[in-house]
């Protein structure tokens, strides 16, 4: 694998700000971590013999690095890559189905704010390059020429492109979805306690040992602070910023999640937090909810019921669903 040492600079950045790391693994439960899907994946497991942890763990990775394989757009050989290459599309694996097809959906729910066509956006805005830049106006226009909720449709495992040049971007909900299938695994071999974070992308299976699981959520201005500490079990927390990714161009901050109408990072918000019962629906509502902006989103979300919000606005104002009650706890 070819890493870019910038980028992995500022992945470990982000990733090391999420509050996830002050959780200490017990004497009972292992913790491990890999590079996979353009970020650190952590896994912390409890409640079985140590062995029989590792195994389950070192599953659950091969399980994710697996799907990275098709959901990647950086790889060229990936299934993804593969598609937006195509003239029209083609013949997708069920999975990558699946991916799509939820993704399709929040694209239509959220009126096109989430898309998964904004794979040429994403290359001229150089994001994940060592000198991101504002690309000129007319190349956002043609970067947008042909995107939104109808340019791909899909007929069971048939993909297909409405214009030749549309790249498609998982980049959005893949890696929920490999957090889902990771913590299938874990199931299958007989785990029944465990945590999976993906960037903040997280599943908390059951409890620790002995006591709840308790995350806190990234303070998206102060670093090292948290903004709640929320209780859950048997659920997703994904967390979209804008302090992810970014970098600064004339004292303004440009991240990583674009408002497809405009072509610009979306300026409604500074995070988002979803729990609900999927990592895969929680990553991309997450991110339709970044673009909508508080009002609009958390309406968005009165049509997913059992998903809750919290949502951190531009001007720093906490706004939350009516059910995101039910998690906080004092950390
Ligand atoms: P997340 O961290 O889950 O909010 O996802 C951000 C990633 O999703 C970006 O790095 C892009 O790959 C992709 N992305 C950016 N904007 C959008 C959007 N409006 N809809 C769907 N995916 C997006
Ligand atoms: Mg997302």
């Amino acid at each position: 694998m070819s890493w870019n040492r910038p980028l992995m600079i500022v992945l470990l950045a982000a990733v090391l700000a999420l509050t996830w790391w002050r959780l200490q693994p017990a004497d009972d439960e292992i913790r491990r971590s890999q590079l996979l899907m353009g970020t650190v994946v952590e896994i912390m497991a409890g409640g079985r013999p140590a062995g029989q942890l590792e195994d389950a763990v070192d599953a659950a990775f091969a399980e994710m690095a697996r799907l990275d394989l098709l959901f990647s757009s950086y790889r060229p050989d990936s299934e993804v890559s593969r598609l937006s290459q195509s003239t029209n599309g083609g013949t997708v694996s069920a999975e990558t189905a699946a991916v799509i097809a939820l993704g399709l959906e929040v694209a239509r729910r959220s009126g096109g704010a989430f898309d998964l066509t904004l794979g040429r956006l994403k290359s001229i805005w150089g994001l994940e390059q060592e000198h991101p830049a504002v690309p000129d106006r007319q190349a956002v226009t043609d970067a947008l020429a042909g995107i939104g909720p109808n340019a791909l449709s899909l007929d069971g495992r048939q993909l297909g492109k409405r214009e030749p040049q549309l790249q498609i971007d998982l980049g959005g909900i893949a890696k929920g979805y490999a957090v889902d299938r990771a913590i299938a695994v874990l199931r299958e071999q007989g785990v029944a306690s465990a945590a999976v974070n993906a960037g903040g992308d997280m599943y908390l299976l059951g409890q620790r040992p002995e006591r709840p699981w308790r995350i806190g959520i990234q303070h998206p201005r102060m670093k090292d602070a948290v903004l709640e500490t929320v209780e859950v079990r048997d659920r997703a927390v994904v967390t979209s910023g804008d302090y992810e990714r970014f970098f600064e161009q004339d004292g303004q901050r440009y991240h990583h999640i674009f408002d497809p109408q405009s072509g610009f990072p979306a300026r409604g918000c500074q995070s988002v937090t979803v729990i609900t019962d999927s990592v895969a629906l929680g990553d991309a509502l997450a991110t339709a909810l970044f673009v909508l902006g508080p009002q609009e989103g958390l309406r968005l979300l009165d049509q997913y019921p059992g998903t809750e919000a919290l949502i951190v606005a531009a001007d720093g104002s906490l706004h939350a669903s009516a059910g995101w009650t039910k998690y906080p706890v004092s950390p």
